[in-house]
């Protein structure tokens, strides 16, 4: 870019227009759109410019041009229609210090004028550096059609209105009351001349809040719960909970964690009751986008990390299907929070280095995952979901040959008062659970280091009592 493109503010700045003819007449009608103050510098004026001049909206200065003539100017247009002579004043004003255009002599210009199509106070300056005029023209015709003659008076109604937006609606949906305005009924409603009835649909808006069926729509977010204790969900998990209208929780998510939100926030509980499906998947998705559609900030609050093992992929979809907004907000998963508690690394250099998350628990009719084979050596196996499978996870590890004597230890109700853990080796992984009564939520991990495992002689017997 060879020019900088910018609007100036014109209020009592002096322009000199050398020249008296049309195309000085042309400057002038331009410069007359702002609140400039206009010298025409020349010893005649055509009838158009005599009569500004009658009209006090430009003075003449009809002295010789010197230096002097263009002191102080915040911009000078040189228009006398004759080039030798409009060379030389150029000459003589930027030697004067000013910022020049010269009338068809791109060459002598320091600015050039845009073509411009006109809403005032919205303005669309179109500027080739002089490189293809005839494509600016076209620009400026594409332009001049797409945007109706009284536009500027509705972007005028606009601008006044700013102040009452930003005290009454409510920045999350101030974007959007402004796109509404300026694509849909308000705009339409002007530019086919009922301003009023406009302006009364804006102002309606504006009382309540926002554009109507877009108060705050656009934004539902998928929010991890982390694994229960409340002081493990992120700040913007927490934030999200206070700004929403309506909560759609699961079965696992703690009530501490409820807490958290607004007081008067609507609280929906989606999960399943033990046995029960009473939400299908599908009734889930269908509610959340339905409020987000009338407006309400939607929070569906998952356990642990939306992403993992959260159905979080049907209710993305759903989302964009009716192009809602939709985010997710990351949480603690129950096997970091399980790690934790164990007070344990999840990967440890040298011996375990992969971590598998799996689940125990498949749609029906799909085939069960074949944990053998993410289990080989130098795996940490933590599986989500496993305790009513525990029989056929062991059975399925053993026959791939993940030694019976690997280690594993299952952690109930990470993080809740609930919190218990049970440790035991592989071969015994299923009477344990059933001895011990485990029962969900748990985590089981199985530990398939690198290194060779003791022997299960070795076991000591205290290893398979319940810990916590
Ligand atoms: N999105 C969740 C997982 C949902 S699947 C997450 O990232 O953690 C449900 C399974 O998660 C449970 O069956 C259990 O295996 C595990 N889980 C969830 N909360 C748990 C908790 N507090 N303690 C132990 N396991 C938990």
């Amino acid at each position: 870019m060879k020019t900088f493109p910018m609007f100036l503010r014109m209020a009592g700045r002096r322009v000199v227009i050398a020249g008296g003819g049309e195309q000085a007449a042309q400057k002038a009608r331009l410069v007359l759109k702002t609140e400039a103050r206009l010298v025409l510098l020349a010893g005649a004026l055509d009838d158009e410019l005599s009569a500004l001049v009658a009209a006090g909206r430009a003075e003449q200065d009809e002295g010789t041009p010197t230096p002097e003539s263009f002191a102080g100017a915040a911009l000078v247009f040189i228009a006398t229609g004759c080039t030798e002579r409009d060379a030389a004043l150029a000459a003589m004003a930027r030697a004067a210090g000013a910022v020049v255009n010269v009338v068809d002599q791109p060459e002598l210009c320091d600015a050039f004028t845009p073509s411009i199509v006109d809403r005032d106070p919205l303005v669309v300056a179109i500027g080739t550096e002089g490189a293809a005029p005839v494509l600016a023209r076209q620009v400026k015709t594409r332009m001049e059609e797409m945007l109706e003659p009284r536009l500027g008076e509705f972007v005028a109604m606009a601008g006044r209105m700013r102040e009452a937006v930003a005290r009454q609606v409510p920045p999350r949906a101030r974007r959007a009351f402004w796109r509404w305005a300026f694509s849909d009924a308000p705009r339409r409603l002007h530019a086919t001349g009922a301003e009023r009835e406009a302006a009364r649909v804006l102002k309606q808006a504006i009382a309540e809040g926002g554009a109507p069926g877009e108060r705050g729509e656009g934004l539902i977010s998928l929010v991890g719960a982390g694994p229960g204790a409340r002081d493990l969900l992120t700040l913007r998990a927490v934030q999200r909970l206070q700004e929403a209208d309506v909560i759609f929780y699961d079965r696992l998510v703690d009530p501490d964690v409820l807490e958290l939100a607004r007081r008067d926030a609507e609280r929906v509980f989606v999960g399943k009751e033990v046995g029960a499906c009473a939400w299908p998947q599908e009734r889930i998705d269908a509610v959340i986008v339905a409020a987000a559609r009338k407006g309400q900030r939607v929070v569906r609050l998952k356990s642990g990390d939306p992403g993992v093992f959260g159905r979080a992929t049907e209710e993305l979809a759903a989302a964009r299907a009716l192009g809602l907004t939709v985010e997710i907000v990351p949480g603690v998963t129950a096997a970091s929070a399980a790690g934790a508690a164990m007070g344990r690394s999840l990967t440890e250099r040298g011996e375990t280095d992969r971590l598998v998350l799996a689940t125990g628990t498949c749609r029906d009719g799909d085939a069960a995952p074949d944990w053998g084979a993410i289990c080989i050596p130098g795996t940490t196996l933590a599986l989500y979901m496993g305790v009513r499978k525990a029989c056929e996870i062991q059975h399925s590890l053993l026959a791939a040959g993940v030694p019976a004597a690997s280690e594993v230890e299952i952690v109930c109700s990470v993080s809740t008062p609930q919190e218990r853990h049970v440790a035991c080796r592989l071969g015994a992984l299923a009477a344990t659970i059933a001895e011990q009564e485990v029962s969900n939520p748990a985590i089981i991990f199985v530990r398939h280091p690198k290194t060779r495992i003791e022997p299960l002689a070795a076991t000591p017997p205290a290893r398979l009592a319940a810990v916590g």
